[in-house]
């Protein structure tokens, strides 16, 4: 990959930059980086929830197997009902797992339950509601056959069928589906690895104490929880401190371990920022000022053959560049085929205000109305060190570059957070 530098030095604060690339551009050179993991392993069905089909799947039998009933009632013969009721005998049952052995003769029916087998003989089933049972006998009105009620084989995938595609990421359907078809043993992708730690002085976990000038780490919290959600292995190097030979150790250890190393911080242009100049020494990386608000500054590339993600070190910046970038990028890694969810257009419920020159994230809140109606509002400030904003938000509100604000009323793009997956 060619080492690119849209502008070796560049501001944070300026909205209108013509150096800045588009976040467009900078998601397809990413992607153009990506090699598809080729790796496979057998899993359990339960156990390839969340991961990769690496071979297609074909049905190897119909399925349903045998014609059943669709539901609780009789099967017959439907030339032998008259215009009247037609009074048939009752000769047996096919329960569900246990069918009826025998050919239906002229004038003969069966009890049906849903899902059991229609006998030989049968081409209709009269729903119970439809019709009397009298002692071994049963009524029939013509009218409860025009509808045959039967499930054939092969509706739901016929035999030889193609089933699903390789690079399914694989969701409860998917794990039904293989099992219907008798698959026990699913092949897969093997797991993507990625490595993360967070850089800065300024940073302690969870559980120490505070000193003066200090916060809580919160972004190996946010990665971890996007990573675990993706299905890859997330290996926590913890904090780094702000100085060239920890950041180096740091990337040393994680490029040995690890597909793919993510950090955050210490990627902008000031005095404690040594994640770009050592990753330069180390590999082939891309610094670029990304035309996005929030997360302007982005590094990219590869070192010892890890790919590489420097992510910026606001938390809101972190969330919205994995999102955009990122997991997009992992998920062609983990060999996933088709695209992210596509963007809604809904309106907003009161206006929003925005300057042009990059494309904006908010935080938004996607709300039904009674009638079932959609519309967007803002979770409120937006500044990228608001974390909280995320949290109360279900959706990004994607505003495009040249916008300046958007009206009460007016259809905006919204990224939903997620839906039934
Ligand atoms: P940096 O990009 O390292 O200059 O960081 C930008 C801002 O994000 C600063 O206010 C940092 O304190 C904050 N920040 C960096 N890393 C983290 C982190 N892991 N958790 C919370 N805030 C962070
Ligand atoms: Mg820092």
């Amino acid at each position: 990959m060619s080492q690119e530098s849209i502008n070796p030095d560049p501001s944070c604060e300026d909205d209108y930059d013509p150096h800045s690339m588009p976040v467009d551009e900078a998601l397809r050179r990413i992607k153009a980086a990506i090699k598809p993991l080729q790796v496979s392993e057998s899993v359990a069905v339960r156990a390839a929830l969340g991961r990769v089909l690496s071979v297609p799947v074909t049905a190897p039998f119909d399925v349903p197997p045998h014609r059943n009933s669709a539901r609780d009632g009789i099967a017959l013969r439907s030339s032998d009902l008259r215009e009247a009721l037609t009074r048939l005998r009752l000769v047996g049952a096919s329960f569900a797992g246990h069918p009826y052995p025998h050919t239906l003769a002229a004038g003969e029916a069966i009890r049906i339950m849903t899902g059991a087998a229609m006998p030989a003989g049968a081409d209709s089933v009269a729903m119970q509601e439809h019709v009397d049972v009298d002692g071994g006998y049963v009524d029939v009105p013509k009218a409860a056959a025009r509808t045959t009620h039967i499930r054939h084989p092969g509706e739901d995938m016929r035999a030889g069928a193609s089933v699903m595609p390789a690079g399914q990421w694989l969701r409860p359907a998917d794990l039904g589906v293989l099992a219907s078809l008798g698959i026990a043993e699913v092949p897969v992708y093997r797991r993507l690895r990625t490595a993360y730690f967070s850089t800065g002085d300024e940073l302690r976990s969870v559980g120490q104490t505070l000193a003066p000038g200090d916060i809580f780490d919160s972004n190996r919290y946010t990665v971890h929880g996007m990573l675990a959600r993706l299905g890859v292995e997330g290996l926590d190097l913890g904090i780094v401190r702000d100085t060239a030979d920890e950041v180096r150790r740091a990337f040393e250890q994680a490029c040995a371990a690890a597909d793919v190393v993510i950090s955050t911080g210490g990627v902008s242009v000031g005095a404690a920022d040594y994640v770009t100049g050592m990753l330069r020494q180390m590999g082939t990386v891309n610094f670029w000022k990304i035309a996005m608000k929030p997360g302007r500054p982005l590094t990219f590339g590869h070192v010892n053959g890890a790919l590489f993600f420097g992510l910026p070190g606001n938390p809101v910046s972190v969330m919205v560049t994995f999102y955009q970038f990122v997991q997009p990028a992992l998920r062609l890694a983990m060999g996933i085929k088709g695209g992210e969810p596509p963007l809604m257009r809904v309106p907003l419920a009161a206006s929003i205000s925005k300057q042009p020159g990059r494309v904006e994230y908010q935080r938004g809140i996607l709300t039904a109305a009674n009638d079932g109606s959609l519309e967007v509002s803002s979770t409120g400030a937006q500044g990228s060190h608001i974390l909280h904003s995320m949290s109360t938000a279900n959706c990004f509100i994607v505003l495009p570059l040249e916008s300046e604000g958007a009206e009460a009323g007016e259809r905006v793009s919204v990224q939903p957070f997620e839906g039934l997956i």
